[in-house]
């Protein structure tokens, strides 16, 4: 009886397996055809400076599967970054981002910048500096008003190319923000070898850093490291008022989370907006 409960559990085993694996092989074809099948679109999460109350974006995109649904970024994006999707997912981050700026800029948001994720993998290509100057050129938009959220992975790959290109992309008046700050071994052997202008605290060290001293202290350490290589602060995962208070305490500069909003369709984005503009102005007196 043992036995054959053994072999039973061996095949549900091997039968979960070769679920993941064909679900994998299904994403990595239909994520070949999803871009000309319109099938992405882009959510804005706010991130809120408290100390100059400005507001800015992160775009974060959306995969609409036809049949299987909201597919995660999370799930796709790694799938992408094999194969040579992401440029062709990238490009279209970036343009429909541009496209989207002008219209918040023509509803009245001028001053709103926007964040996009780059992967690994555009980072390797050599044709990204062009590919970026021409849908800036070509759309109107200055690249000042654009910050790009790299992760440290990517920086490791290959950093020679990498202090390269990030380089010519500061050149142009991007913002050069690292994303998911702390997790990796080598976070603070980068810090002034790269040209960077931001840290992202990665949300593991928010989530609960109220609660413990040790996790505050860390919080703190970052914070204080990065103001003194000159370096602006962005914590993400923000969920609660307690979170908000000890960070601007600490003298974070900027908070994105659940707090202020979560990810939302462009076309929710101007109400959340100006609803945030207006909690910071009365946070702030
Ligand atoms: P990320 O860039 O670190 O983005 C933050 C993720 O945390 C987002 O998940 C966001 O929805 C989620 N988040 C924001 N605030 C909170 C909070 O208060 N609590 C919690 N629990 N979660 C919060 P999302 O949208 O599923 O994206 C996951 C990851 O996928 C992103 O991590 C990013 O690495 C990648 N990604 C998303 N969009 C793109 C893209 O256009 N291009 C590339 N290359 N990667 C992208
Ligand atoms: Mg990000
Ligand atoms: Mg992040
Ligand atoms: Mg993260």
């Amino acid at each position: 009886y043992a036995k054959t409960n053994g072999i039973n559990r061996v095949v549900e085993y091997e039968s979960k397996l070769r679920d993941i694996f064909v679900k994998r092989i299904r994403l990595e074809n239909d994520l070949k055809t999803a871009v000309g099948n319109n099938e992405f679109s882009l959510y804005y999460q706010p991130k809120v400076n408290l100390r100059t109350g400005e507001i800015s974006v992160e775009a974060l995109i959306r995969w609409k599967h036809p049949q299987l649904g909201m597919v995660s970024p999370a799930e796709f994006i790694p799938i992408a970054e094999e194969t040579s999707v992401i440029e062709e997912i990238g490009k279209w981050v970036l343009q429909q981002s541009c496209h989207d700026f002008r219209w918040l800029h023509s509803s009245g948001f001028s001053t709103l910048k926007i964040a996009v994720n780059l992967s690994a993998r555009q980072f390797i290509d050599s044709s990204l500096k062009t590919t970026v100057a021409n849908i800036f050129a070509n759309t109107n938009v200055p690249p000042s008003s654009f910050v790009f959220e790299i992760t440290e992975t990517t920086i490791m790959k290959e950093p020679n190319e990498v202090i390269r290109i990030l380089k010519s992309l500061k050149e142009q008046g991007i913002t050069i923000a690292i994303d998911d700050f702390g997790v990796s071994y080598s976070s603070l052997n980068y810090l002034n070898r790269f040209p960077i202008d931001a840290v992202k605290i990665d949300r593991s060290f928010i989530r609960d850093f109220h609660k413990n001293e040790k996790g505050a202290e860390i919080v703190e350490a970052i914070i204080s490291l990065a103001h003194r290589l000159n370096l602006s602060v962005t914590a993400e995962g923000v969920e609660t008022e307690d979170q908000v208070r000890l960070l601007a305490e600490k003298g974070c500069d900027e908070m994105q989370g659940y707090y202020f909003s979560p990810p939302v369709p462009l076309e929710k984005l101007p109400n959340v907006l100006t609803k945030l503009y207006s909690w910071v102005r009365s946070w702030k007196s």
